[in-house]
């Protein structure tokens, strides 16, 4: 407890760090909450996994007092990471209660405005939040912290106009944090215009490349899946996400893995929220240990006990490859990330590898059994037992 209280967290803080079990700072925690506490303005270089909801948590709940009116703003590309950063910042103040509301899309309006009356701090996405203005439902007058969480991804989903006239809206005399994984040129752009001296601090890495452990399959497009299944079946996992680059696909693979037996769900950005809040919560709560998703659906998500990432369909752009690992071998604990390469893959992979720097040690293919699977396009792959050989050359593509 020594190490947080020498970054300056305040006790009721502390008291509730010593609750979560914490035992001292994570990299970016250390870097940033001394300057969050002293009222700088911060760039944070980090990703989810990275402990960077406790940094700006502490100092808005440091800051905050409750019933003074809306006090901070925490802007989030999703829903999910709306709920989820809300609940860290309730755990995290509870012996210095605040009234804390998540606000976004895809839920009744009402609750919300009524939440918004008293509410000390707000987590917001962008959408809903401009709604909320727009019909005077939000005051953000007096707003001392801002803080724009994820925002290469609220870049990435169309939201930076959004995200520039609710800025507008905050009193200029404020604190803005701004957290992102990468620090891209829009990212400079907007803390150019909207910052005061930032100072930027950065984590080295997103995942330690000693507790992940990352490998490939090169295997044919007709074996893909059931390589997956023969996996799924035989690897010593605990939860498992299966990433997919589509809805489509998602919901194929999902269904496909049910039928042979496999509890698996899909998650993705095309489910009414309701419907992707249950998922989560059976995910969550280990009721269903494989959850397959799109990578919409997934950035954000703090899931404990992810041993498993597969990487079902390579992903188009290199970071999302970071993000997606970066689910696995979180807060100490060992993970492993597969990636099920066909040939339709070899181009996503080769950028992986190139931009990353990553090591990946290509696997020898086990002996699988072909599984009968509705593809995509329709047509049904007919079981067959086929035997891959087992002495394939270990090799790495780059
Ligand atoms: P975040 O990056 O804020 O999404 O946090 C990722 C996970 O790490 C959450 O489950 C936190 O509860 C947990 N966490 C945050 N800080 C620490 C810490 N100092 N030690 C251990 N776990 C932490």
């Amino acid at each position: 407890m020594e190490s947080f209280k020498n970054l300056g967290i305040s006790e009721p803080v502390l008291r509730s760090i010593s609750d979560a079990k914490f035992e001292s700072p994570s990299e970016i925690q250390e870097k940033s909450i001394p300057l969050i506490i002293a009222g700088k303005d911060v760039i944070a270089g980090s990703a989810t996994g990275s402990g960077k909801t406790l940094a700006f948590g502490s100092g808005i709940i440091q800051s905050s007092e409750k019933g003074k009116g809306l006090q901070a703003l925490v802007l989030v590309p999703t829903r999910e990471l709306a709920e989820q950063v809300a609940k860290a910042i309730t755990q995290f103040s509870k012996y210095r209660p605040l009234g804390i509301i998540a606000v976004y899309g895809g839920v009744g309006i009402n609750p919300q405005i009524q939440g918004l009356r008293t509410a000390d701090v707000v987590v917001g996405t962008p959408g809903r939040l401009l709604d909320h203005i727009a019909r005077n439902t939000i005051k953000l007058g007096r707003v001392k912290i801002l803080v724009l969480d994820e925002a290469d991804r609220m870049f990435d989903m169309g939201f930076k106009d959004d995200v520039e006239k609710i800025i507008r809206k905050c009193p200029q005399e404020r604190q803005t944090l701004l957290f992102s994984a990468t620090i891209n040129k829009d990212v400079v752009r907007l803390s150019r215009s909207h910052m005061k001296n930032p100072l930027q601090v950065s984590v080295t890495s997103f995942v330690d490349p000693k507790k992940l452990h990352q490998i490939y399959y090169d295997i044919g497009e007709d074996l893909k899946f059931s390589l997956l299944v023969h996996l799924l079946k035989n690897e010593d996992s605990n939860l498992v996400m299966v990433f997919c680059n589509t809805k489509r696909n998602t919901d194929k693979v999902a269904k496909n893995l049910k039928s042979a037996n496999i509890d698996a769900m899909a998650i993705h950005g095309g489910l009414p929220q309701g419907k992707r809040n249950n998922i989560l919560e059976n995910f969550h709560s280990g009721k269903v240990c494989v959850l397959v998703c799109t990578d919409v659906a997934a950035r954000g998500l703090d899931i404990p006990h992810v041993s498993h990432v597969y990487n079902y369909d390579i992903p188009r752009e290199s970071k999302q490859y970071i993000h997606r690992i970066g689910r696995t071998a979180r807060a100490g604990a060992e993970g492993k990330a597969i990636n099920i390469l066909s040939s339709k893959d070899y181009d996503n992979f080769s950028q992986v590898l190139k931009e990353n720097n990553v090591d990946i040690i290509e696997e020898h293919l086990p002996v699988i059994e072909k599984v009968a699977a509705r593809m995509p396009e329709g047509r049904m792959n007919k079981p067959i037992v086929r035997k891959v050989p087992r002495n394939n050359r270990r090799r790495r593509l780059y």
